[in-house]
């Protein structure tokens, strides 16, 4: 099992001869993913060699416009593209809700050919939403490393002060300019971290399930992350001082790690329980009317919250499980709506529950996961200890300056405490949360986090 990483001359970014043995399909990364010092000005060649078309429309807000979304503007038009801009004016930050979506819905014209995105996070996401409803090709200029989803498919978004996610797709172009990702401020560039850090998590949990449900689990993907993070582990003080270097790892670890959904079609080796808790920290946040945080930053916190469970785990004796009392502590399927209801609040709770019917297992199958678990111990252990020191993630998260606790993510003691309780029942995707939870070992666990 192996793949190779390279640049073209042109400064795209290719994963080749990926070579795996597990049985998923691979498919070939059919994006253009641009990564280099200065390269916005080849934004014409890019989309020209593309044949996207002339006509544009280009989204931005005041901030993007200022900082690149003008200057590509004039340098599209200078090459004869016709440029229709669209820039969204907010007090403070933007949404991506219904408004936000809604004026870029309304901001393209009849005859436009393809769209450009300049920004991170949100203004990807309103623009990726309405490319794919007008099945129109994307452009997406990164303004920011501040998390993963460039090459996502899925957009969160925001309906009715809710958090959702609708179908989206990879922008057919990505460009991102180390000289401008680099002047995002540092807390953009710690939520990045964050982000990159949790698939640590994401890994051990997607490994483990292979190991109790039978899970495929893909040593290409899984590796293709590893050496990212890593490599953004040993080069923290780079990152810190933004140098071009340093953005750049930070940069394709959030692109690399983004590009495994393209090659295995899903989120698998990106996000696990961290991003459940970071979800739920945001849904609520919104439901709530409070400011939610930064996605990034809640992962990377999310992540440190996890961890103890897996060390505590790897320690754990389940040979001899009192099954007859797990048993007895098994909760209805009425006791579990109730609970889901209580945890993720109505409209949220009949979402996840209709999307994850999956979710409820009969004592039969929870039995063959105990015993799945049991025979599988020493693997797990082996991948838990594959885990870099814990200490190694907080120290780099401190040296950066990252925000290290629930509480500086402006989540209360309620909210957190809930949080961990349900990250199991977010989706079906198995989580050594889940595990804990099918051994009757997760209210142990969770002691520190009273109901
Ligand atoms: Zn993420
Ligand atoms: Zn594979």
């Amino acid at each position: 099992m192996s793949y190779s990483l390279s640049y073209d001359s042109q400064s795209r970014l290719v994963i080749s001869d990926v070579h795996c043995t597990c049985p998923l399909e691979h498919k070939e990364i059919t994006e253009d993913i641009y990564v280099g010092e200065g390269i916005a000005k080849n934004i014409p060649a890019y989309i020209r060699k593309r044949n996207l078309g002339t006509r544009c429309t280009l989204v931005a807000d005041t901030n993007t416009w200022a900082l690149a979304g003008e200057r590509i503007a004039d340098s599209l038009t200078a090459e004869g593209f016709d440029v229709n801009p669209c820039v969204i004016r907010r007090e403070g930050v933007m949404d991506p809700d219904e408004s936000a979506v809604g004026e870029v819905l309304l901001a393209v014209r009849p005859q436009t050919d393809f769209l450009v995105s300049v920004g991170s996070g949100s203004l990807t996401d309103i623009t990726r939403v309405n490319a794919t409803r007008l099945r129109l090709p994307q452009v997406c200029v990164g303004t920011a490393p501040s998390m993963d989803g460039y090459t996502s498919a899925v957009c969160p978004l925001i309906l009715h002060g809710c958090k959702i996610h609708r179908e989206g797709k990879c922008p057919e172009i990505i460009v991102c300019d180390i000289d401008i990702l680099k002047t995002a401020p540092l807390k953009m560039v710690c939520s990045g971290v964050g982000d990159v850090l949790g698939k640590y998590i994401a890994k051990a949990d997607w490994m483990i399930s292979a190991l109790v449900t039978g899970e495929t689990y893909c040593p290409v993907c899984g590796e293709i992350v590893t050496d990212a993070v890593e490599k953004l582990l040993d080069n923290i003080d780079e990152i810190k001082s933004r140098s071009a270097k340093g953005i750049r790892i930070l940069t394709e670890a959030l692109l690399l790690s983004g590009m495994t959904i393209s090659i295995i079609g899903n989120t698998r080796a990106v996000a696990s329980v961290e991003h459940n808790i970071a979800h739920y920290w945001e849904m609520m946040q919104l439901i709530h009317g409070k400011k939610p945080p930064m996605h990034g930053s809640s992962v990377g916190v999310a992540t440190l919250l996890a961890w103890p469970l897996f060390l505590r785990f790897a320690d754990e004796d389940i040979s001899h499980l009192d099954l007859d009392k797990i048993k007895a502590q098994r909760i209805t399927r009425e006791e579990r709506v109730r609970w889901m209801k209580e945890a993720y609040e109505e409209e949220a709770a009949n979402s996840i529950m209709r999307d994850n019917p999956g979710d409820f297992l009969t004592w039969e199958e929870q039995k063959a996961r105990i015993e799945a678990a049991q025979a599988h111990m020493n693997e797990i252990r082996s991948v838990i200890a594959s885990l870099p020191p814990l200490e190694k993630i907080r120290g780099a998260m401190e040296r950066l300056g990252s925000e290290m606790t629930p509480e500086e993510c402006g989540i209360d003691t309620k909210l957190l405490n809930l949080s961990m309780h349900c990250a199991k029942d977010y989706r079906t995707r198995y989580t050594l949360f889940k595990t804990l939870d099918e051994l009757g070992l997760l209210k142990d666990y969770l002691a520190d986090y009273p109901l």
